[in-house]
């Protein structure tokens, strides 16, 4: 990729969203982080500048559409253009049967991990279409093809991101905006590991591989759906999940 590219990372301030941005900062991708925590202003971002990258933190909640289109604006008129999008912030939610999951909790859910991804699209897609050329990648989940049990919000709203990858995937084809889905297992950052050891366990071996993922490995399938070795890649759900949804 060549070094006057510009990505946005959504959620860029933890966890995967963290690794993408220090991936695209490392191959001199100048990089926006858009996050609700101010945290990446601290640290990720102070890192990318203090190593000869380029990077900015706005603070945005993508649920909301004024803060969203506001954002992607600031960083257009900041650095010019946009090439690259990865859309990755998201929530976990509660844990519980249908009848007693919390209807507040559902929407909040829905409204961060895929009307989030909805918003980021529509107002990124503009700027990347000026390119004439870019990427999108979003992200979903391994809990985009199987199901998990007591996470109704959570595996909705992932197979919500597969299927408006999908649709926004095919509405652009022919544009040289392509625009995929990753999907990883599970994954050793913040929203997984809360220092709960029997958890983290269970989990491991849920995957064939026997362990979680790491940020940095999600990471790197981000940045190849988003290089040119991956040009005959459209609406494609990445699956990177150590064999969890193989058996
Ligand atoms: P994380 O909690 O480390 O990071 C999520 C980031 O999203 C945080 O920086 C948080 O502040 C931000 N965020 C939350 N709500 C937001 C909002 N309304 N607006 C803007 N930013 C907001 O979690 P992670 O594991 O790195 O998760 C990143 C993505 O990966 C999520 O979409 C998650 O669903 C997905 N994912 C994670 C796993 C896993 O096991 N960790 C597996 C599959 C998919």
């Amino acid at each position: 990729m060549k070094s006057d590219k510009i990505a946005i990372i959504t959620g860029g301030s933890s966890g995967i969203g963290k690794a993408v941005a220090l991936k695209f900062a490392s191959i001199g991708v100048s990089v926006a982080i858009l996050d609700l925590c101010m945290e990446a202003e601290q640290n990720v971002v102070k890192d990318i500048n203090s190593n000869n990258g380029k990077a900015i933190f706005i603070q945005c909640d993508v649920s909301n559409e004024d803060d969203v289109k506001r954002s992607i604006d600031d960083v257009v008129a900041h650095y010019g253009r946009l090439d690259y999008a990865y859309n990755n912030a998201g929530i976990g939610g509660d844990f519980a049967k249908v009848e007693n999951y919390s209807t507040d909790n559902w929407d909040k859910v829905i409204a961060i991990n895929l009307r989030g991804v909805f918003l980021s699209m529509k107002y990124e897609i503009p700027h990347i279409l000026k390119q004439g050329k870019g990427a999108i990648v979003n992200c979903a989940s391994l809990l985009s093809t199987v199901a998990y049990e007591n996470d109704s919000a959570y595996v909705a709203s992932k197979f919500g991101v597969l299927g408006l990858t999908k649709n926004a995937a095919i509405e652009y084809a022919k544009s040289g905006l392509r625009i995929n889905a990753i999907s990883p297992g599970f994954t050793d950052t913040p929203m997984v590991n809360n220092g709960d050891a029997e958890k983290m366990k269970y989990l491991a071996e849920k995957h064939p591989i026997g362990r979680l993922g790491t940020p940095e490995e999600i990471a790197e399938g981000v940045i190849w759906l988003c290089s040119d070795n991956a040009s005959f890649a459209i609406g494609m759900n990445l699956v990177m999940d150590g064999g969890y949804t193989v058996i």
